[in-house]
């Protein structure tokens, strides 16, 4: 689903991520760890269109990130191409940034009607069916200010899957979270892991990257120093990097 081959990512002299190899495969849930300013968002925003690669390889679900490629040529994506491509992934940040305005139903049947053309009744129907999932059936005509911050985000999960999205970015769902409603989100994200969904997610949740994860990638100043099994990467890391990182983090 993303392959990144030799990644390369610079802003202005500033060269954030320097060659990033990573594989996840369809229905895997690969964990990204690492120190503030190591490149995660960056990467996630390039996995997410959101960001034009300088180097290497990207391709998310078979698309070059940024361009269309014709015979060996490659022309870069117009606007419109970009947010086509961009409508198969889901994303969720750490800010559950819902619209202040709308209800919880509303918020999650926005993008289905407005940009994905799906019959009111129909997106409505399915938006009730999301809320419920996320465990927030009785709060669809809750504003977002009438919400917890746990809640909030479980509405913003609910409305990136509105999409069907075949890839779900998250980046730390849970560090604006009081302690006690972290708990909720990412039982919601184990349960999407469970149904074979594919994400990507950054995260300091040592204790869920290990039991959801196929994959940890440890990720510092704009490479990859680990990567492989959850319970190695996070338990016996080989790099002295990794471990440093993960006495801070535990
Ligand atoms: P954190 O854990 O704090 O969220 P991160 O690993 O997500 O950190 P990034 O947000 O990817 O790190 O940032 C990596 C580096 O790139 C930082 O030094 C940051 O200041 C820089 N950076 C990110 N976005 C931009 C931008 N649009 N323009 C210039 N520099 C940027
Ligand atoms: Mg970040």
């Amino acid at each position: 689903m993303v392959h990144a081959e030799q990644v390369r990512k610079q802003f202005g002299k500033l060269e954030v991520l320097k060659g990033i190899d990573l594989i996840v495969e369809p229905g895997q849930v690969c964990c990204l760890l690492g120190p503030s300013g190591s490149g995660k968002s960056t990467f996630l925003r390039c996995i997410n269109h959101l960001e034009k690669v300088d180097g290497g390889r990207l391709t998310v679900d078979g698309d070059l990130v940024g361009y269309r490629q014709q015979g060996n040529r490659l022309h870069e994506l117009r606007e419109r191409e970009v947010a086509q491509r961009r409508r198969d992934i889901g994303m969720v940040f750490q800010r559950f940034n819902l619209f202040p305005h709308l209800t919880a139903l509303e918020n999650v049947v926005e993008a289905p009607v407005r940009v994905g053309g799906v019959p009111k009744a129909d997106a409505y129907e399915q938006a009730q069916r999301l809320l419920h999932q996320v465990g927030l059936g009785d709060r669809a005509g809750h504003y977002p200010a009438q919400l917890s911050g746990g809640q909030q985000q479980r509405v913003a999960i609910a409305r990136a899957l509105a999409m069907k999205p075949k890839l779900m970015l998250f980046d730390e769902p849970t560090s604006a979270l009081d302690p006690e409603l972290v708990g909720d989100v990412l039982d919601v994200m184990r349960r999407l892991a469970a149904e074979g969904m594919t994400m990507v997610v950054v995260t300091h949740e040592i204790g869920f990257a290990r039991e959801v994860g196929d994959t940890a990638v440890f990720m510092d100043q704009g490479v990859v120093v680990e990567a492989g099994d959850p319970l190695q990467v996070l338990g016996e890391p080989e790099q002295e990097r990794t471990r440093a990182f993960l006495s801070k983090v535990l």
